[in-house]
């Protein structure tokens, strides 16, 4: 039988459309050629903005359009399942099953089922949630690997913790496991995931007792020395819970890359505040100097919420002089959608549409000035990287990637793909390097 399944929104979503891969490719089912040839479509979904959930709801209703040509079964999964539940299945009859993030474990009984010709009945009992084991695609060499699942933060604009719910911690026994597993499918970075990953916390027995994150930290570095994965990720980190004892273990490890993803949001304190991001923009500044003293070489991304309600002009004002002291290599920039249910779609001062684009607008034209400065700094330098793949352009090039997540082109041979090698930035094409040759690494 045939499956496809269509993926939206972050990296969580990415690792759990894996993990249903895993469980697809186990009981035999093979990769559908193209919409029209799948016995199955399952859309992992997005509800972090209201244009993710515009956008699946607008592929849903293509499907609708599909199924009334020939038969299949459609399974909506993921933060819009859990946030609209079985009301997807009255908008839309083309749905035949929802499953939220919390109900991914009913999925082998889906398919159970499926196969055998019957329909799926579910029990009324929920099943309680479990981490999904996780499954490196062909031809990938980063492996997420959850650590953790819903948040406790409650930033006020946004509905994650409403849509995943508490924040719970993954037994650190079951992360090594699967460490051990992708390091033998392939893998030569991991990425460590969850919604704050800072928070990560485990107090469950011999190998876990107070087991905070920079101690998982030191532990899994400890890990992948016995495997050949060589570098270390992790995602997302919330400033007010990265500590001093994270950035040390960082600089102390040359397994962990030197590029953080450090959600600021916003540079005005009254905005933080109103977000409920609890820290101030000195506080987010120091941490930044802090964590360029001990790593001067590291690069630093971000997200960017333009357009909060109550925003003057002064706040914005703060955001873009937040963003000239930090510079950041590359930005997630977005303008504010309200989100019903969320305490920021009941705040006074919206902002119109029209002040917010023109916002936005300023906050991504100067991250890509900030970019191209950075990245044109950088020619000249020699670079270890991981040689990700083919690129896309040109067959007879390879795309790889340095540990400050930089792309960078360089003629070489196929048998390259899934090694570190060293090269030299020769000069900048977009946001893309290129490089004239590359040489392997010792080892690789
Ligand atoms: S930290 Fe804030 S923005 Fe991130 S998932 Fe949690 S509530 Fe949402």
């Amino acid at each position: 039988m045939n499956y496809l399944i269509e993926t939206y929104g972050c990296q969580m979503n990415t690792a759990e459309s894996a993990s249903f891969l895993l469980v697809l490719k186990e009981r035999g089912w093979v990769q559908a050629r193209n919409k029209e040839d799948a016995d199955l479509v399952l859309i992992n979904t997005c509800s972090v903005r209201a244009t993710a959930e515009r956008r699946v709801r607008g592929r849903i209703a293509q499907y609708e359009a599909l199924k009334r040509k020939r038969p299949f079964t459609l399974i909506i999964a993921g933060c819009m399942a859990s946030r609209l539940g079985d009301t997807l299945k009255t908008d839309y009859k083309a749905v035949d099953y929802v499953m939220g993030t919390a109900s991914r474990p009913l999925f082998p009984h889906i398919l159970e089922a499926l196969e055998g010709g019957i329909p799926f009945v579910e029990d009324t009992e929920k099943p309680a949630f479990s981490f999904a084991p996780f499954h490196l695609e062909d031809g990938r060499f980063c492996s997420f690997i959850p650590i953790t699942h819903g948040c406790d933060n409650f930033c006020s604009y946004c509905v994650v913790p409403y849509v995943r719910g508490p924040e719970i911690s993954r037994d650190p026994a079951a992360i090594f496991a699967e460490i051990r597993l992708v390091a033998e499918k392939g893998a030569r970075e991991i990425m460590l995931l969850g919604q704050n990953v800072n928070s990560y916390y485990w107090d469950g027995g011999s190998v876990g007792k107070n087991l905070d994150f920079p101690r998982l930290l030191e532990a899994v570095a400890a890990e992948i020395e016995k495997t050949p994965i060589r570098w270390i990720r992790f995602l997302s980190s919330h400033p007010k819970d990265l500590s001093t004892r994270v950035i040390r273990v960082m600089a102390d490890r040359p397994a962990f890359c030197r590029h953080l993803h450090l959600c600021a949001q916003h540079g005005s304190n009254a905005i933080l505040r109103a977000m409920n991001r609890r820290y101030s923009r000195e506080q987010y500044l120091e941490l930044v100097d802090e964590i360029r003293g001990a790593m001067p070489d590291i690069t630093f991304s971000t997200d960017m919420l333009i357009g909060f309600p109550g925003e003057m002009k002064e706040d914005h004002a703060q955001t873009l002089d937040l963003m000239e002291r930090v510079r950041f290599l590359y930005a997630y920039m977005y303008h504010y959608n309200p989100r019903e249910g969320t305490p920021a779609f009941e705040m006074p001062g919206r902002i119109g549409q029209g002040l917010k684009r023109k916002r936005l607008g300023e906050v991504i034209a100067l991250q890509k000035q900030h970019t191209l400065e950075l990245l044109q700094n950088r020619v000249g330098s020699r670079e270890t990287v991981l040689v990700e793949g083919v690129s896309r352009r040109n067959a007879e090039e390879l795309l790889t990637r340095t540990e400050r997540d930089e792309r960078v082109v360089v003629p070489g041979k196929r048998c390259m793909i899934g090694s570190f090698a060293e090269l030299t930035l020769e000069s900048l094409w977009g946001n893309t390097f290129r490089a004239k040759e590359l040489s392997l690494c010792p080892g690789d």
